[in-house]
């Protein structure tokens, strides 16, 4: 095996959080969907397509490494919000944690001296770079707009979708 199982551990939590970050966004996707808010749903839609494929470039990479895959129990996402700002700043504190959670597995990797896996998880230390620097964005984008004029954000993301395409 080219991890050790501490590391194969890590990674089937982060395969589970990554799914759970995608179901979250799925959940304020629809929120938005359901007020007609089409881009800011699209918005979403992406978001969470782009964090199952974050899922499963861990799934593969443990198969890779010969350990086994063991999907976590994910937890139920939020699907209730009061403003599109909530939305915006759940998902910015979303990816400030998750940038934790890849430094912590960096940590362990680098413990290991596993320079395969700290190769792999460089990928998404710039990743976290883009995903956090998004949802800033996006927080100041609503802020400026204000609640009463989400369309102005709609016609900005149609301008601006903030998210690239799915690579
Ligand atoms: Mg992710």
């Amino acid at each position: 095996m080219l991890a050790s199982q501490r590391l194969i551990d890590a990674l089937n939590a982060q395969v589970g959080r990554e799914m759970g970050a995608s179901m979250q966004y799925l959940a304020i996707a629809a929120h938005f969907d359901s007020e007609d808010l089409k881009q800011l749903a699209q918005f979403f839609y992406r978001q969470a397509d782009e964090e199952r494929e974050h899922a499963m470039k861990f799934f593969h990479f443990i198969l890779e490494a010969g350990g086994r895959v063991e999907l976590p129990q994910i937890e139920a996402p939020q699907s209730q919000f009061a403003t599109a700002k909530e939305c915006a700043e759940l998902s910015l504190t979303w990816e400030k944690e998750v940038t934790q959670q890849i430094y912590g597995l960096v940590d362990l990797a680098k413990e290991d001296n596993n320079y395969i896996a700290l190769r792999f998880l460089d990928w998404f230390v710039t990743e976290q770079l883009e995903e956090v620097s998004t949802m800033n964005s996006l927080v100041s984008v609503i802020e400026r707009a204000g609640e009463d004029r989400l369309l102005w954000v709609e016609e900005y993301l149609a301008r601006e979708p903030l998210v690239e395409e799915a690579e």
